[in-house]
């Protein structure tokens, strides 16, 4: 039987992760500092604990794995990365992570491990312009991140490059572009906007209104979880490093965003505009080379991941209310 390790497993993707590769017969050890929040964890094996400890990232990478992910990471929306309040942590913390992972790794022989970087590391100077933003991967230099946790992932992805020239592991790098799903983060300041438009939406009552932060004229794309872990498990069994971008090519603005979900709704609700943070004015995958390097690239609607996260969200606010 095949085995897998999943860091960041209590997260929303780790645990998506999991399941699915459960549901493909591998066995599964899964690692973080907490417990999924929406549902009991399909992993085998689930530790609780901190991987920024050198000597625990030893004790649970301490046999043969033939897939290592890694998902941990200090991470959240705009209102978490972009505040600048949360800068120390989230470098201090996800970089000390990877660098004991790494090393455990390497002192096991582990043969391959998948590192979760983000559309964040692309240069702000590139997506100034909402219409046409430029996140092909050969962009990523001179680098010019817009914030601290763009610089990390880009330092790491730098370390996992390293140690592949070095020590002979193969990585497998993924560029992430805003994931969402059923059983993401929704409420608490961690959340991202898909979600929480969702949840200010079902939280609305009709003919009311919803918050959003900045003119909603900015672009993003928007990658439904299903199709995240398709490209991640494409990439991981593939002769390809990367790093490659994963994310959806369908761009649209925030306002376009809260449009589909109060569709969705059945409700008819005014956006009232506030200052807050946003981050870069466009930003859209490019799919040139994961097309052209794992023959593959998503291809699903963003309304039709936004039906089943309405879904779910209503459902949650629904049951907080009650
Ligand atoms: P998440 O916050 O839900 O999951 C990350 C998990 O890592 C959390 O459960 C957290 O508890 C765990 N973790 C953090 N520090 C830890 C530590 N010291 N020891 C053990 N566990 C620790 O985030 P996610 O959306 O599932 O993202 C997974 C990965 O993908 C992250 O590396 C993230 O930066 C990257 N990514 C995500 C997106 C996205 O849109 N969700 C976009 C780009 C990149």
């Amino acid at each position: 039987m095949k085995a897998a390790l999943v860091l960041g497993a209590g997260g929303f993707i780790g645990g998506h992760l999991v399941r699915r590769l459960k549901n493909e017969g591998f066995w599964v050890r899964g690692v973080d500092l907490k417990f999924n929040e929406f549902s009991e964890t399909a992993a085998d094996d689930f530790v609780i604990g901190d991987l920024r400890d050198a000597g625990f990232c030893r004790q649970i990478i301490d046999r043969r794995f033939d897939e290592v992910y890694q998902l941990a990471a200090d991470m959240g929306g705009a209102g978490y990365i972009f505040t600048g309040e949360n800068d120390a942590d989230i470098m201090h913390n996800s970089s000390t992570v990877n660098l004991n992972v790494l090393d455990a790794c390497h002192k096991r022989n582990i043969k391959r491990i998948f590192y979760s970087s983000s559309a964040c590391m692309y240069p702000a100077y590139n997506q100034e312009d909402p219409d046409n933003p430029n996140c092909a991967e050969e962009s990523a230099y001179p680098a010019a991140p817009d914030s601290e946790y763009g610089w990390e992932k880009l330092f790491s992805e730098r370390l996992y490059l390293a140690y592949q020239r070095n020590f002979g592991i193969q990585v497998r790098i993924a560029r992430y572009h805003n994931i969402f799903g059923p059983e993401g983060t929704w409420t608490g300041g961690k959340e991202k906007a898909p979600a929480a438009i969702c949840r200010k939406v079902a939280s609305a009552r009709n003919g009311g209104s919803i918050e959003m932060w900045g003119d909603g004229l900015q672009t993003r794309s928007f990658l439904y979880i299903d199709e995240c872990l398709e490209g991640t498990t494409r990439l991981m069994r593939s002769g390809f490093t990367g790093p490659v971008n994963i994310g959806s090519e369908e761009m649209v603005t925030i306002n376009e965003l809260a449009r589909v979900v109060m569709d969705i709704s059945g409700k008819q609700l005014d956006v009232e505009h506030k200052p807050g943070p946003t981050g870069v004015r466009g930003r859209n995958s490019n799919n040139r080379l994961i097309k052209d390097r794992l023959g593959w690239a998503p291809a699903q609607p963003l309304r039709t991941g936004l039906e089943y996260t309405y879904a779910w969200i209503e459902r949650q606010v629904l049951r907080n209310a009650a």
